[in-house]
């Protein structure tokens, strides 16, 4: 079998493992998002979606990407705001009653102190960066966990400057760090109710998040000439592993943080 990614998103898609399955994707800003490629994936196996947009600016090229995917519920979501992420999975309790996937693929930190060194970051900016792009994480753990009677699986992005110093991705390690180390506290608190918790890391894509980082296509570049399998990769390829995940397959899977990277976090 050719293992090209298109190929392989035709043979996992046959088997609609996912059908039954209702999955909340918090992420999605544009077709480039990696909570797209996820909500895609999600939806070719079949699962039932709900999808999020931030706010009205973001919801015109959020609702066409939603209503291709037949999201049952299309809801606002600005974690930073008091009550939409509650009001989100009240939505979910009103229609489906459960829930049994929830996706959590955001981050946010003001420019100058993403661009900025981590030891000149600002109080409010580290706080901002660490509400939105991790404690919301917690939140919504919390608000899933009474939703999954009969277990579930919840999923973060994280990436590889959480444990290792990336250039350039400053005051995101840490953060990043804390988002997974949260993936391994939820996973020991929420085992025994078969919620499983992972933190899904991908090499870098090219998105508006990542267009924020300084020097990013250097990032990209270095991916290429470095990664084992020597290619970028792609939102499907996550979407894919993010599935897995969530599959009986991964059933004794929880707490640890799966590299989608061509093999590039193993190189020195
Ligand atoms: P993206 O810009 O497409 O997605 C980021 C999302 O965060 C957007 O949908 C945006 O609306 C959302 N967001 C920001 N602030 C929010 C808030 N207050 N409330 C709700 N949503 C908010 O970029 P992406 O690269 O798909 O990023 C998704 C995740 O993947 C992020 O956690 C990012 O750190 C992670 N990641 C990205 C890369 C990469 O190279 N692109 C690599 C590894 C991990």
């Amino acid at each position: 079998m050719n293992d090209r990614p298109t190929d392989r998103t035709q043979t996992a898609i046959q088997s609609k493992i996912l059908h039954g399955k209702r999955a909340l994707v918090i992420g999605i800003a544009n077709e480039h998002s990696i909570a797209y490629g996820c909500a895609r994936v999600f939806r070719q196996l079949g699962a039932d979606l709900a999808v999020t947009y931030l706010n009205e600016k973001a919801r015109s090229y959020v609702e066409p990407l939603a209503k291709e995917l037949g999201a049952s519920i299309f809801a606002p979501c600005d974690v930073a705001q008091n009550g939409q992420l509650e009001a989100v999975f009240q939505q979910i309790r009103e229609t489906w009653g459960s829930l049994d996937i929830a996706l959590h693929s955001i981050a946010f930190a003001p420019k100058e102190d993403l661009q900025g060194r981590l030891v000149d970051s600002t109080d409010e900016g580290f706080k901002v960066a660490m509400d939105i792009s991790c404690h919301s994480f917690i939140r919504m753990a919390r608000l899933a966990e009474p939703l999954m009677p009969e277990g579930g699986t919840l999923l973060a992005m994280s990436y590889h400057g959480a444990t290792k110093v990336v250039p350039n991705y400053n005051l995101m390690g840490p953060v990043k760090a804390a988002l997974e180390s949260a993936v391994r506290y939820l996973a020991y608190e929420l085992g025994d109710k078969h919620i499983r918790v992972h933190a899904v890391s991908p090499g870098p894509l090219k998105t508006r998040a990542a267009s924020g980082l300084k020097d990013f296509d250097v990032l990209l570049t270095e991916a290429i000439e470095r990664a084992p399998i020597g290619e970028l990769v792609d939102i499907d390829d996550v979407g894919l592993t993010a599935a897995y995940l969530t599959t009986p397959f991964a059933r004794r899977l929880t707490g640890t943080t799966t590299y989608v990277d061509g093999g590039l976090s193993i190189m020195a």
